[in-house]
């Protein structure tokens, strides 16, 4: 397990009783061009066009690894957020719905997906699938961290690239 891991705050019943929230301002604050270098590890560039983040730490740790790579950036945003025309993907949480939303791409691209964890993989999954209902190949996904005990993306041979797996 990586160093970064110190500084990662883990707190308890945050934001609701049960959820062990892991805190990671205290990582971006005191090591943040290490982690965007790690999250762009293992990745090949040469086929990716753009870096997809997701809202909002996704923005965060993708438009750093969008310009550390010489990429441009599209924002994933809640519902209700960007303007028309835009493509959406509604999906099941624990209780209730809720909504991704892009712009409406004009033409094919190769994209990494980013985000900061990966829990149940409710918004990694509606995130890849939005993307391909917009014209957008996911090349892979990267995350800071994977609770690979919460999810089964690695058993089902998804492209998940993550820097620290509890
Ligand atoms: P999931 O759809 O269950 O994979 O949840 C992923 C989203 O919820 C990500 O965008 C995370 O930012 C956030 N999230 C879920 N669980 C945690 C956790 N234990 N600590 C911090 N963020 C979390």
């Amino acid at each position: 397990m990586h160093s970064f891991e110190s500084h990662i705050r883990n707190v308890p019943d945050f934001p609701k009783p049960g959820i062990v929230f892991k805190d990671i301002t205290p990582l971006l604050q005191e090591r943040f061009p290490e982690v965007i270098e790690a999250m762009s590890l293992g990745i090949n560039w040469n086929e990716v066009d753009f870096v997809v983040g997701i809202e909002s730490r996704g923005f965060i740790l993708g438009a750093a690894m969008a310009q550390l790579k010489g990429k441009g950036f599209i924002p994933m945003r809640k519902k209700g957020k960007l303007p028309p025309p835009v493509i959406a993907e509604t999906y099941t949480l624990e209780y209730g719905t809720d909504t991704l939303e892009m712009i409406k791409e004009e033409r094919p691209a190769r994209i990494v997906l980013v985000d900061d964890v990966l829990a149940t993989g409710g918004t990694l999954r509606a995130a890849a699938s939005l993307c391909m209902k917009n014209k957008l190949e996911v090349k892979a996904m990267s995350l800071l961290i994977n609770l690979t005990f919460l999810n089964k993306f690695k058993e089902e041979g998804l492209p998940v690239h993550s820097v620290l797996n509890y």
